[in-house]
């Protein structure tokens, strides 16, 4: 078998091998030549990308939807969150992967091949011999991107299991200028769950129910509880048109799980992007992206995910920590802290910047009964 001989070759195809390549192509980086293997053979409408974002930083195009409140409830009792200059913004994946797509189809030196999975590493004379389920790749170096099981440090940790239906509905409870967070906040059986309901156009919404919880949960059970949420939330004759499912381990990787050396680079989830205390992950990955890129530029190699600034790591830290110690009240925790805290300080602290002045008042707004024992 022919072997293809590649400078990086790229490990998944997904939101952060395509993040990479276009800002690759984007700063004009013709020195190298990149390949993403992808086992898939067609990219979907898999998943729906949200995240908070200071309105000056916004550059993307592909944004479908932005509110600019964020609103959350506990037995009927609603908090809402506004700033002028942090909006909830919107992607959908499918729109991302085609842009993707279509910038890395006129690039001369930054490729895709969808349709391979891999399926064997091995090393050769310090170079990479990469086996897929099509071809023998040799590859100077490794950007991995592909989900790994059991990388995350015991404690803490819970696992966010959703599933969501955007559906065509008849409702007049949800004003479209609101994304509904965490709505219905509850503990049942054992599990922490809320909904989470976007207006995205008129009848036309994206329910989800989302569980924080010790084990997985299936889309099975999910299923069942969504069906009853739509009916809770009086969504009348609806039609679903498009379902996704996801599991996002929410935790803190156990670095012992990399190999050590500057050839094999780890990006996305399996690189620490997500957010231990929110699940989040899409924003941090495009700052990863933009910088990895610039870095291989200036300095001939791409970085890993960056180190987590001290104070959000910290905070964290503690906030997972008591979440997985009181599952149980962890509806009374959350309404508690969104009900202290301002707006501007949860946006910032959300987004993974805040200031000192917002540290202390996340602290201060941490119901302190569950939070002394952790600090101390
Ligand atoms: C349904 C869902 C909704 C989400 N919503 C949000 C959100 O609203 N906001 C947010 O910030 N984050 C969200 N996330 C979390 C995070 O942003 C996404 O998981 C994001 O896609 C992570 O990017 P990634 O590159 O690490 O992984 P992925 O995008 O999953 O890419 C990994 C790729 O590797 C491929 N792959 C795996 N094994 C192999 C193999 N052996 N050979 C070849 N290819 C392989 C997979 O097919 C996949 O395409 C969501 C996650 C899910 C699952």
């Amino acid at each position: 078998m022919k072997h293809h001989e590649i400078d990086y070759l790229i490990l998944g195809g997904g939101c952060s091998a395509l993040s990479f390549a276009t800002e690759l192509i984007k700063n004009n980086i013709y020195d190298h030549t990149f390949l993403i293997v992808e086992q898939r053979k067609k990219y979907e409408d898999d998943r729906s990308w949200c995240f908070w974002q200071n309105n000056n930083d916004i550059e993307s195009k592909l944004i479908s939807k932005s509110w600019k409140t964020s609103s959350f409830s506990l037995k009927g009792n609603q908090i809402t969150h506004n700033s002028n200059n942090y909006y909830y913004h919107y992607i959908r994946s499918i729109d991302f992967y085609l842009h993707a797509k279509s910038i890395i189809k006129k690039s001369v030196n930054v490729n895709l091949a969808l349709g391979e999975k891999v399926l064997k590493i091995s090393n050769l004379n310090n170079k990479y011999l990469v086996y897929t389920n099509k071809k023998i790749y040799i590859a100077n170096n490794i950007l991995d991107t592909r989900p790994k099981k059991n990388i995350y440090v015991k404690s803490p940790f819970l696992f966010q299991s959703f599933l969501g239906y955007e559906i065509i509905a008849n409702n007049n409870r949800f004003d479209s200028t609101a994304a509904y967070i965490m709505e219905s906040m509850r503990y049942e059986k054992n599990n922490f769950l809320f909904d989470y309901i976007l207006p995205i156009k008129k009848n036309r919404f994206l329910v989800e129910v989302t569980f924080f919880s010790k084990s997985k949960i299936t889309s099975k059970k999910l299923d069942k509880i969504l069906l009853k949420s739509l009916i809770t939330n009086k969504f009348k004759n609806y039609k679903i048109i498009r379902k996704e499912y996801g599991v996002i381990p929410m935790g803190f990787i156990n670095k012992n799980t990399y190999f050590k050396n500057n050839k094999y680079f780890y990006a996305g989830s399996i690189g620490g992007a997500v957010r231990p205390s929110s699940g989040y992950a899409f924003l941090r990955i495009q700052e990863w992206a933009k910088k990895s890129a610039i870095n291989l530029k200036e300095n001939g190699k791409p970085i890993s995910h960056p180190k987590e600034n001290i104070i959000v790591y910290f905070l964290d830290r503690i906030f997972l920590g008591v979440l997985e110690k009181n599952l149980s009240s962890a509806p009374l925790i959350f309404f508690i802290f969104l009900k202290r805290i301002n707006s501007k300080s949860f946006f910032r602290f959300m987004i993974g910047v805040p200031t000192l002045l917002d540290y202390l008042k996340v602290v201060l707004s941490m119901p302190k009964k569950y939070f002394l024992n952790k600090i101390n």
